[in-house]
């Protein structure tokens, strides 16, 4: 009875110490992958290590950087053992660093970044599996030089400008800041690839206080920001109050029921009201969607034409306010130019371009998008037809549509706007030649081609 009793114990021993011995003795080396980093580290990064040993555990991790034979420990953490099988309690860990150059005291230029763990197997003398990985980072804590190429600058409220600046090191992004609002700058026009052209804008409330900079961000992400001489002009905008006829809401809101939430359908008021907020927000959404592309070519030339024999009907920025049974009821921004021709006239591209957009936009209805390069757009509304595809390059005065009332429009007209990235600008400036030569055109003429 005893005898077997010690032989089931030693059995019992004997299978416990080969399977600890097969499930320590494993040669698998931990696993250390880099969740993301950049190639350039600039004052402050954060990194982020997955390291993981799923057959004996983690012993430990040790990360340091490297330059000029020094090292710099950046992290070091022991991890304990299990008491029963000598396992690591820690299969995976999710380690977390911060690379600070300046406080690791080094310098600009190449560094190795060193991880080294090592698991709780017998192997190599019960020393572990060890794992290595090593990187070479660039430090890079100096922001990066920009030199403004064009010398003057005026902008009117509402209105358009160019900046040609230079970037003196390779940068993930960069243009003009305006106010909150920024105007990316890109390469590519002229053939000195460090030569940047940025088309900004001020949008219709934006006035003289408003700060304008160049700002570039370079691949370690340091930030520099650099001024530039400008004089901003102010601008008023007209006053305008649009009668909302029930005969207007009786035509125009069957086209938009299915665009209306029910519970906004309950009066004619409501359904106007949710259309000329909502849909006008969503509809706009839509539009900085398209011009988030654009292409690096210049197509355009000279002037922009206006719809031919035209009378403007409505003006940029008029701030108009809706009135309904005697009471205003609502207040919106006019961001284009309204131009009334005969019924179905045909309507113009107003320079050269790219057909960036075709199709209908809620209260704009059916509208053509004309991408003319470097985040320039121009825009019509309210078209009867569109002749035109997507992608299609389109020449100054070839005929893209015919005016119409399609969208939130009481008579026949073109809605005509002009873009600058994502803000709506005074097509004026546009349509006039002496404008362009001053503003945009000798500047361009001062950079190579
Ligand atoms: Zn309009």
């Amino acid at each position: 009875m005893k005898t077997r009793l010690i032989i089931i114990m030693f059995i019992v021993i004997a299978v416990s110490a080969a399977f600890i011995t097969t499930l320590r003795l494993e040669s698998e080396k931990p696993s250390i992958k880099i969740e993301s980093m950049p190639d350039s580290i600039g004052a402050s990064q954060e990194i982020i290590l997955n390291i993981s040993d799923i057959k004996s555990g983690i012993r430990n991790i040790r990360i340091d950087l490297v330059q000029n034979g020094k090292e710099s420990p950046l992290y070091k953490k022991e991890f304990s053992a299990s008491n029963l099988t000598g396992s690591g309690y820690v299969l995976e860990e999710s380690v977390k660093v911060i690379i600070e150059p300046e406080q690791a005291g080094l310098t600009d230029g190449k560094a190795l970044l060193r991880v080294a763990v090592a698991d709780y197997s017998w192997h190599g003398w019960w020393h572990g599996n060890r794992a290595y990985l090593e990187k070479t980072i660039i430090i890079d804590t100096r922001p990066p030089e920009i030199e403004i190429l064009s010398r003057v600058h005026n902008i009117t409220q509402g209105g358009a400008g160019l900046v040609i600046y230079r970037l003196l090191e390779p940068c993930i992004k960069s243009g003009v800041m305006a106010g909150d609002n920024f105007f990316p700058g890109q390469a590519g026009y002229s053939k000195d690839q460090t030569v940047f052209i940025s088309f900004f804008a001020l949008d219709y409330k934006q006035g003289k206080g408003t700060k304008l900079f160049v700002q570039a961000t370079d691949k370690a992400g340091n930030c520099a920001k650099a001024g530039f001489p400008y004089y901003i002009k102010a601008r008023r905008f007209k006053q305008d109050i649009i009668n909302i006829s029930d005969s207007f809401l009786g035509w125009k809101m069957p086209e938009f029921e299915p665009d209306i939430p029910v519970a906004d359908r309950s009066s004619m008021k409501d359904k106007f009201l949710n259309i000329n907020n909502k849909l006008r927000k969503a509809n706009f959404e839509k539009i900085a969607q398209v011009v988030k592309k654009t292409d690096k070519i210049l197509y355009w030339k000279g002037a922009f034409l206006r719809l031919p024999k035209s009378a403007t009907r409505a003006g940029f920025a008029d701030r108009r306010s809706y009135k309904y049974n005697g009471e205003i009821i609502d207040h919106q921004i006019h961001l284009g130019i309204d131009l009334a021709s005969v019924a179905h006239s045909p309507v113009p591209a107003a320079n050269k371009g790219r057909v960036a957009f075709t199709g209908s936009i809620g209260i704009y209805g059916k509208t053509v998008i004309i991408d003319h390069g470097f985040y320039l757009f121009s825009m019509y509304s309210h078209l009867s037809s569109i002749a035109v595809q997507k992608d299609q390059i389109l020449l100054k005065g070839e005929i893209l549509g015919r005016t119409g009332t399609t969208g939130l429009a009481g008579g026949d007209h073109l809605h005509f706007s002009i873009l600058v990235n994502n803000v709506f600008v005074n097509p004026l400036e546009w349509w006039d030649k002496a404008w362009i030569k001053n503003n945009i055109s000798s500047k361009l003429g001062l950079i190579q081609k």
